[in-house]
């Protein structure tokens, strides 16, 4: 560990990074950020980038590739590991800012940015790590193994809500299997991104081997996922916008992983603790104001606890403190912007033409801030909206089931995968539900949402494409398998 790394860090500039320089959109052009909980408070002015500052980053990323790639990779996670020390320096500082720049409560805020440092720490031990596999030749017992190479430059397109957590866990592989990085952070949050640059600035990265540019998807993430010297795309967004990112890199040949939405079910069997199912169905659901591809959308209850657990679900809907996120205990902040407040109000209207019964929240909260109230629906049909498609905000519904059986073929019924969870005290539904739930996230006992760094995370079905991200997962994507056939 260095001891600069330690010392009180720098704020980063709201400039893409480039080539190891802190620099404007070429064009000169900006854009304003503000706070969605005070729309009047400007969090910062961001370069609004377009295809030249594209083509320089990849340029620039290109140029740096053999070098960092050669570099042995305890080096590369030696610089992992020093911004790991930096980013645990100003986790009130990032927490801070994610909260004005995008309404993440701080509590939760505060736990993303430390997560960053834990992310950065088991990349950096994957220079410990095995990557390959020894073989014997069949004909003469000299040696053959696989070696897993770096792909080059990498394109990595991140949405808003986990503006730390997963420019962290795309880049951090990316760089320790000794890929070069052209990042492009999502253009409702920038500023979080910006601070894990500025902490691999700190912690040494060479120049061009991460760089991050900052504008508008179609101006920024089309020209990177089309330019001919990015071989791999990661991305993570939206189902619609994925499809079109898909498209566009696989038919130039690239590789590309996506994930993408949920519209997860939690499952509450009648032998379930109460206590613990109605408080993750809480959590699930409404913090983070339901901004999380992992929210709870749906809950399925078996009958004979349904009244009750609707009633302390209601019950804990008006203990949960909404407000200001930048207060420690508010576990409901804002909406994102105007656009996604107005599109969440338009689906609960949309919810209740459908035949949904609301039963709590359904409005707007604050004439100034984004909030909306924790908004619970019942009797909701299944091929309804609301029980099909993903609504990016504080917004769930409870449904009554019989058996098993039918929990898990109504909660299968979506086009998404991405996390499921159960609440029971028996073995023989958690046997269903970890063999028969169709998720690539399961949980028996704990919410939807929540993701440790060391195992892979990623959905199935509608919910992703291409290899998992996280853990050693990660490997399979970031770098690809040459095998060797090695006389003497
Ligand atoms: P989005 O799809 O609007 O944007 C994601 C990123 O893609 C942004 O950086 C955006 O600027 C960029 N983009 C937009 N148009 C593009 C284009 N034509 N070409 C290339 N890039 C383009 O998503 P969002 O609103 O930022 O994020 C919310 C969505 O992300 C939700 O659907 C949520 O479920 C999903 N999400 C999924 C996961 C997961 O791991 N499965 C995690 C977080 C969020």
């Amino acid at each position: 560990m260095s001891d600069s790394v330690l010392e009180a860090p720098a704020r980063p500039a709201f400039a893409n990074y480039v080539g190891g320089n802190w620099q404007p959109a070429n064009s000169g052009r900006t854009y304003d950020k503000h706070n969605p909980a005070r729309p009047s408070e400007l969090v910062g002015e961001f370069p609004a980038s377009g295809e030249d500052d594209v083509n320089a980053a990849v340029e620039a990323a290109a140029a740096a590739f053999p070098g960092w790639s050669r570099l042995p990779a305890a080096a590369r996670g030696a610089v992992l590991a020093r911004a790991a020390d930096a980013v645990e320096t100003r986790v009130e500082e990032i927490a801070s800012d994610m909260t004005r720049e995008m309404g993440k409560p701080l509590r939760e805020a505060r736990l993303e940015a430390g997560r960053v440092a834990a992310i950065f720490r088991f990349f950096a031990s994957e220079a410990w790590r095995p990557k390959g596999e020894q073989y014997e030749q069949l004909a003469t017992g000299s040696s053959l193994y696989t070696l897993r190479r770096p792909l080059g430059v990498v394109g990595l397109i991140t949405p808003w809500n986990f503006p730390a957590a997963i420019p962290a866990w795309k880049s951090a592989p990316a760089l320790i299997y000794g890929n070069t990085v052209v990042l492009k952070l999502a253009q409702e949050a920038p500023l979080t991104g910006l601070h894990l640059a500025a902490c691999l600035d700190e912690a040494g990265i060479p120049a061009g081997v991460l760089n991050v540019v900052i504008g508008r998807g179609a101006e920024v993430g089309t020209p990177l996922v089309r330019h001919p010297k990015v071989v791999a795309i990661s991305f993570t967004g939206s189902v619609a916008v994925g499809r079109q990112v898909r498209e566009e890199a696989t038919e130039r040949g690239k590789r590309v992983q996506l994930e993408l939405g949920g519209h997860n079910p939690l499952i509450v069997m009648a032998d379930a603790d109460m206590t613990r199912a109605v408080e993750a169905a809480y959590a699930g659901a409404f913090w983070s104001a339901g901004q999380k591809c992992t929210a709870t959308r749906r809950i399925y209850v078996q009958a004979p606890v349904y009244d009750q657990f609707r009633e302390r679900l209601l019950d804990r809907i008006g203990h949960g403190k909404v407000g200001d996120p930048a207060d420690p205990e508010t576990e409901v902040g804002p909406i994102v912007n105007e656009t996604q407040l107005n599109a969440i109000l338009d689906a609960i209207e949309k919810g209740k033409h459908e035949g949904g019964k609301l039963l709590s929240g359904g409005a707007r909260l604050d004439d100034d801030g984004y909030l909306v109230a924790p908004t619970l629906f019942e009797n909701v049909a299944d091929d309804a909206m609301l029980s099909c498609e993903e609504v990016f905000g504080p917004v769930t519904s409870l449904y009554r089931f019989e058996t098993i059986d039918e929990a898990i073929e109504r909660a299968n019924a979506v086009q998404f995968g991405l996390s499921a969870s159960i609440f029971t005290t028996s073995l023989e539904p958690t046997d269903r539900f970890v063999n028969e739930m169709e998720a690539g996230l399961l949980h028996v006992n704990s919410q939807t949402a929540g993701a440790d760094v060391h195992v892979p995370f990623g959905g199935i079905k509608g919910s992703g494409y291409g290899p998992h991200e996280q853990g050693r997962a990660a490997l399979e994507f970031y770098t690809e398998v040459v095998t060797v056939y090695q006389d003497v």
